[in-house]
């Protein structure tokens, strides 16, 4: 290796060692998880499970949501199926890592057909004097589903109280790829996490369908152990922690929507509506969606902490947000006394350098020595 990638190495090898932040990567395919481990991830402590029903796969969902007894119930088999198997290549590329699963969050209106088409369709049908019965009430039920506010709507933990054959669904696949592996002798360390909580009466009642998917797996193949935790990223669920953690073996802040929720500030738009404006005028130092907002995300973030482990002490704490990789964010993530960072493959070098250095200032190293021009003299290796 050439004398700067040996010089890096080194540089992080050094932060492995004095960093108490663990760091975990968010990713959703068994390459992904492989990439991440060679960066150093310990794990997957986001593993989103919306991008397998994408595209044509979409109709899946669609079919649950929309379909009749039968169609719904052969779309929940082939859901299982498919996650199944993009399950088992997840757990396996992490080698015995924990992988941290979380249930299906998009908001509503991604898995279902475009209303505005449907309905142009079934006009001009009846306007060439062919209406046609079937596409009608096709449109009539996607009209029913229709939100006006989809990002605040049938999403996350909500679709799953509704819908909770989807958890089961997705729960058994979790389950099955876990007991294949087990049958090849592969190791595994599974967790299944439950997005868009505000209540713990919302994470119980999941568990309860966890639960019943775990007992059916078992009856046929041995109980599959699991940690069931839920995500906090509404401000309800940051300042009801502590009743959270009741039923929860570890949370995970989801600071993407805790922002958005916080400041009521769409991450889909924002940052090229008026965030630029805020940049420029400097009513704002730095968006809240790169860098955590100390004063608002930040207070509920630590009153969320203070619950959840006044309650439970030991309770694990992730972070999974985009936060999480961000080098000005970390520090503070470290102060709180979070556990653990997930963040994108390419970022975990950055992070496990990130968390050495909150370690070493932690312990009194002064930050100047950060400042030095020479980045194995800031950490003193080299
Ligand atoms: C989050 O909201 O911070 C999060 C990690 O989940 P997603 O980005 O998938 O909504
Ligand atoms: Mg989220």
């Amino acid at each position: 290796a050439s004398p700067l990638v040996a010089a890096v190495a080194r540089l992080l090898a050094h932060a492995d060692r004095t960093r108490r932040l663990g760091v975990r990567a968010n990713a959703e395919t068994a390459p992904d998880v492989a990439r991440a481990v060679r960066f150093g991830a310990e794990g997957v402590g986001l593993c989103r499970t919306e991008h397998m029903f994408l595209g044509e796969r979409r109709t899946y969902v669609e079919r649950v949501l929309l379909g009749s007894d039968a169609e719904r119930a052969e779309a929940l088999r082939g859901l299982t199926r498919l996650q199944r198997e993009s399950f088992a290549g997840v757990l396996d590329a992490a080698g015995g890592r924990p992988v941290t699963i979380r249930l299906l969050d998009a908001p509503l209106h991604e898995f279902l057909p475009d209303l505005t088409e449907l309905s142009v369709c079934s006009a001009l049908a009846r306007e060439r004097g062919r209406p046609d019965r079937a596409l009608e009430e096709r449109t009539a039920a996607v009209r029913r589903h229709h939100e006006q506010n989809p990002m605040t709507g049938l999403r996350g933990v909500r679709l799953s109280i509704v819908r909770p054959e989807l958890v089961v669904a997705q729960a058994v696949a979790a389950f099955e790829a876990a007991a294949d592996l087990r049958e090849r002798g592969r190791p595994f360390d599974l967790e299944l996490m439950v997005p868009m909580v505000s209540s713990a009466e919302e994470i119980a009642e999941v568990a309860r369908s966890v639960g019943e998917a775990a007992d059916q797996v078992a009856a046929r193949r041995g109980r599959v152990p699991y940690r069931l935790g839920a995500m906090v990223e509404t401000p309800r669920a940051a300042v009801t922690a502590a009743r959270i953690v009741t039923h929860a073996d570890f949370l995970s802040f989801g600071t993407n929507d805790l922002t958005q929720l916080t400041w009521g500030l769409s991450r889909d738009d924002a940052e090229r509506s008026f965030l630029p404006r805020y940049l420029e005028t400097g009513l704002l130092r730095t968006s809240p969606f790169a860098s955590i907002d100390e004063d608002g995300v930040g207070r509920l973030l630590a009153v969320a902490v203070d619950g959840a482990r006044g309650a439970r002490d030991a309770v694990p704490i992730g972070v999974c947000g985009e936060h999480a990789g961000d080098p000005a964010s970390i520090g503070f993530l470290a102060r709180l006394g979070v556990d653990y960072l997930s963040c994108s493959p390419f970022r975990v070098p950055i992070a496990r350098l990130e968390a050495g250095r909150a370690a070493l200032l932690a312990e009194g190293c002064p930050a100047e020595r950060f400042d030095a021009a020479e980045p194995s003299a800031a950490v003193g290796v080299g």
